[in-house]
């Protein structure tokens, strides 16, 4: 007989309950027995140092388990420091970036030297055609790829069918999965997944930000297959109805599955396509779709590496604002140097970088996508993801599989 322990995900998913209840969007989603929600909907707030008894209770009580699967344990763990963290940060506590994204997220975030991105620039100085400053010329590339918003609702079911076509394949979908895709405005993101349980998400578009023809599939290999979307229905039907893994009922920004939620996400297009097949995808169908058969596939793919390499940019100007109390215009002449941002786009990085409950989450994107390439290195890439879309997940845990990969090999 198998303890599945499920009262331990029955109490963390109370507690992130409660800790929402002080944090509105503490919970990016919940998909469990609706009686627990209205329960703890139903009192008022408990005090921060009760939760904080009860995070520890719960962490002990894990901890000698007997007969609780590793990785789960591991999970809980180190999900428990993350809310232990949080109502540390709730109680008005001071806190350094690194410091509060290190407990959160199980990775401590660095600065990036700034040699990084100027390699990058060397990248794209070869790759963009010639006139005018590095930041011009990256930004009126970026305008020559805008398409209008209908061209995009137009492009976007070709995009979808694809790549649902390959995660099935490679990662077989949850039966009578689905997803809506609604345009939106005035967001701090570009695109979001909300997951509504039941293997159906909704996936926002913010149309304040251009569409460009180059990012619609990335867009949708992030949100939806094989990223965010994938990942929460299989997590949903493996842990959840199979294993009763509650906990995997309740999606978490500030928690170390974020981390894994977005490695998997930034690395999804890479994960369903090779650069090869990706470039042929834009060659011989996307780009004549939009009628932008003039334009050279393997400069998207050059100008979206060299500017995975820049990206790290925005993890700078969150220690900026946060631990070296730089000003905003500061920031923002940073972000125009060295991410070749336009303006507007460096005033939309501040916003995102700026919200409490983002503060440190950027960072997630970069380390995520860094941790699961290392992992990929000389493995079978679709094992190994096929493991992070199935499992309970840590970055801690993935530091171990690659300890494990490099000595046997
Ligand atoms: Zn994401």
């Amino acid at each position: 007989m198998t303890d599945t322990h499920q009262d331990f995900g029955e109490q963390f998913v109370r507690l992130a309950l409660e800790i929402d209840k002080h944090l509105p969007g503490y919970v990016d989603a919940y998909f469990g027995p609706e009686d627990w929600k209205a329960q703890v909907q139903q009192d008022g707030k408990q005090p921060l140092s009760d939760l904080t008894d009860q995070i520890n209770q719960l962490a002990k009580e894990i901890s000698q388990a007997d007969g609780l699967d590793a990785q789960r344990r591991d999970y809980l763990d180190r999900h428990l420091t993350a809310m232990r963290m949080s109502v540390r940060v709730l109680s008005g506590e001071k806190v350094s970036l690194a410091d509060e994204a290190e407990a959160l997220y199980d990775v401590r975030p660095e600065w990036q030297e700034e040699a990084n991105f100027e390699e990058a620039h060397k990248l794209l100085e070869e790759v963009l055609p010639s006139e005018g400053s590095l930041r011009e010329r990256m930004l009126a590339w970026k305008k020559s790829l805008e398409i209008p918003v209908e061209k995009a609702k137009e492009l976007l079911p070709i995009i979808i069918k694809k790549l649902r076509t390959l995660t099935d394949q490679k990662f077989k979908l949850p039966e009578g999965e689905s997803f809506t895709v609604e345009f939106v405005s005035d967001q701090p993101w570009s695109a979001y997944n909300w997951y509504l349980g039941n293997s159906k998400s909704r996936i926002d578009i913010n149309t304040d930000i251009p569409m460009r023809v180059s990012s619609l599939p990335d867009l949708i290999a992030h949100e939806g297959y094989p990223g965010h979307h994938t990942d929460l229905s299989i997590k949903e039907q493996k842990l959840v109805d199979e294993l009763r893994y509650y906990e995997f009922t309740v999606a978490l920004l500030k928690a170390p599955s974020a981390v894994i939620a977005e490695g998997i996400a930034t690395s999804a297009l890479e994960t369903a396509l090779t650069d090869e097949e990706r470039e042929e995808w834009l060659r011989e169908e996307i780009l004549p779709y939009a009628g932008m058969s003039h334009i050279d596939p393997k400069r998207i793919l050059a100008v979206s590496k060299a500017g995975r390499k820049m990206s790290r940019v925005s993890g700078n100007a969150a220690f900026m604002l946060h631990d070296q109390g730089k000003s905003e215009e500061e920031i923002i002449q940073y972000l125009q140097r060295y991410n070749l941002s336009s303006e507007k786009e460096a005033r939309q990085t501040i916003r995102f970088i700026s919200n409490p409950l983002d503060r440190s989450y950027t960072f997630n994107y970069d380390v995520g996508y860094d941790l699961l390439e290392e992992l990929f290195q000389g493995v079978d890439r679709d094992i190994y993801f096929k493991r992070l879309i199935e499992e309970p997940v840590t970055p801690s845990q993935i530091r171990q599989w690659i300890q494990n990969e490099r000595h046997l090999n």
